[in-house]
C-alpha cells in the first residue's frame, strides 16, 4: 500500500497520469484531503468509480496515532507514534495571531549538540514525507483548528533530510494542499553549509533560522559538534548568501547557558557577527533538563546580554519560554517516555 501523503502534487499527478486517469484528478484528490478533511475516498463524489476502486486498492489515508498529549494553557506538546513504532514530537503553539506548529524532521538526530535531548537520542531513520505531513494533518483534525504557520525546529535537523524537506514545503504551501504561506514557514538548521546555499537556491520565501548559540568558535566547538566541519566563518557566509539570493531576514537563534556563552566578551563577539547583516537575534533561555549538567543563565546575566545587544544596534529579543512547562524543548517528551 502506497501512503497517499507520500506524495506531492506533481507526483502524484504524474503517477495518475501513467496510470491511465487525468492529471486533475491529482488537484481533486488532494482538494478532498487537506482542504475538506476527507479522507476516506469512497467519500469523493466527484472522481470516477473505477478511480475510486483504484485509490482504494492501492492507497492508504490515516492519521498518525496519538500516543500522548501534555498541554497548559497556551501550547500541546504531542507525542505520535509512526507506522514502525518510533515515535516522534510536534509542539502546538496558540498565539493570538495564529496557530503554529513545531514538527520534527527526524527520528533522533546525529547532530550531537551537547545541551541538547533530540542528540542524546541519535538519529534512527529520517522522516518520510507523510510522516512530516502527517503531524500538521493529524493535529488539525485532533484539534479541529487550522495550523497558521510551522516551524521545522523539532526532533531532528531537517537539512539532514533534505529532499524530503523540499517536497514537505511544496505540500505544505501548495494551494490545492495546506496552502500555508511560504513566509509562514521556517526552517531551524544547525548549520550545514552546503544545504545553506542550496536552500537559497531555492527561490522561495521561507524563513531560515540558525542555531548558533556562540559567537566564537572557541565556544560554539565545545557545544556543537557541526562547528568542527562548518566553523561560524562558513556559516555566516552561507547566511550572506542566503540573504543576498533572497533579502529575507535571519534568525540567529541564541540559547544562553550559565557560565557557557552568557559573559560579556559573549554578547561582543555575537554583535561582532551581526552587526549590520539583514539579521535578528532570537535569545532564548536554556531550557534545562534532567540529563544535562547545563543550567539556564540567570534573570541578571539574560538582561544584562540583552543590553549589550540592543545598545550595538541588534535586532534581539528574548523568547518567552511558552512550551517549557510541558517539556516543549526539542525532545525532551520523547526522552521522558523513552527514560
Ligand atoms: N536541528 C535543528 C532544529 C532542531 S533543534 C537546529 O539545530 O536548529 C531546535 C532548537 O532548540 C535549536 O536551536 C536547539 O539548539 C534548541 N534546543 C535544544 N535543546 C534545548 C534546550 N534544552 N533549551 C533550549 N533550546 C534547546
Amino acid at each position: 500500500m502506497k501512503d497517499i501523503f507520500d506524495y506531492t502534487l506533481e507526483e502524484l499527478e504524474a503517477f495518475l497520469v501513467e496510470m491511465g486517469f487525468k492529471k486533475y484528478n491529482a488537484s481533486q484528490i488532494f482538494d478532498w484531503i487537506y482542504k475538506k478533511n476527507i479522507f476516506d475516498f469512497s467519500l469523493m463524489s466527484n472522481i470516477s468509480k473505477s478511480l475510486k476502486c483504484f485509490l482504494n486498492d492501492n492507497f492508504c489515508a490515516n492519521l498518525l496515532k496519538v500516543s500522548k498529549v501534555v498541554r497548559d494553557e497556551k501550547s500541546s506538546k504531542y507525542l505520535l507514534e509512526l507506522s514502525d513504532g518510533n515515535k516522534i514530537e510536534c509542539v502546538l503553539l496558540k498565539h493570538d495571531y495564529g496557530n503554529s506548529l513545531c514538527v520534527s524532521s527526524q527520528v533522533g538526530c546525529n547532530m550531537g549538540c551537547a545541551f541538547c535531548e533530540s542528540g542524546r537520542l541519535k538519529k534512527v531513520r529520517d522522516l518520510s514525507l507523510s510522516e512530516m505531513v502527517l503531524q500538521i494533518v493529524t493535529v488539525e483534525a485532533e484539534e479541529c483548528i487550522r495550523i497558521d504557520s510551522v516551524v521545522v525546529m523539532g526532533i531532528g535537523e531537517p537539512f539532514d533530510n533534505f529532499e524530503v524537506l523540499k517536497r514537505f514545503i511544496s505540500v505544505i504551501t501548495s494551494p490545492y494542499g495546506l496552502e500555508i504561506g511560504q513566509r509562514h514557514i521556517t526552517v531551524s538548521t544547525c548549520g550545514l553549509v552546503p544545504k545553506i546555499k542550496e536552500f537559497a537556491s531555492l527561490n522561495t520565501q521561507v524563513n531560515l533560522a540558525i542555531s548558533l548559540h556562540a559567537g566564537s568558535d572557541e565556544v560554539r566547538n565545545k557545544l556543537m559538534n557541526i562547528n568542527r566541519v562548518y566553523p561560524i566563518k562558513d556559516v555566516f557566509d552561507a547566511l550572506d548568501f542566503y540573504i543576498s539570493k533572497t533579502n529575507r531576514r535571519v534568525t540567529i537563534e541564541y540559547i544562553l547557558i550559565d557560565g557557557i556563552n552568557d559573559s560579556e566578551k559573549d554578547a561582543l563577539d555575537l554583535v561582532s557577527l551581526v552587526k549590520g547583516k539583514l539579521m535578528y537575534v532570537n535569545l532564548i533561555p536554556y531550557n534545562e533538563t534532567s540529563n544535562f549538567t547545563f543550567k539556564r543563565s540567570n534573570e541578571f546575566k539574560i538582561n544584562k546580554f540583552y543590553d549589550i545587544l540592543k545598545k550595538n544596534g541588534i535586532n534581539v529579543i528574548i523568547r518567552k519560554n511558552i512550551a517549557g512547562g510541558i517539556n516543549a524543548a526539542c525532545g525532551q517528551l520523547r526522552a521522558k517516555e523513552s527514560a
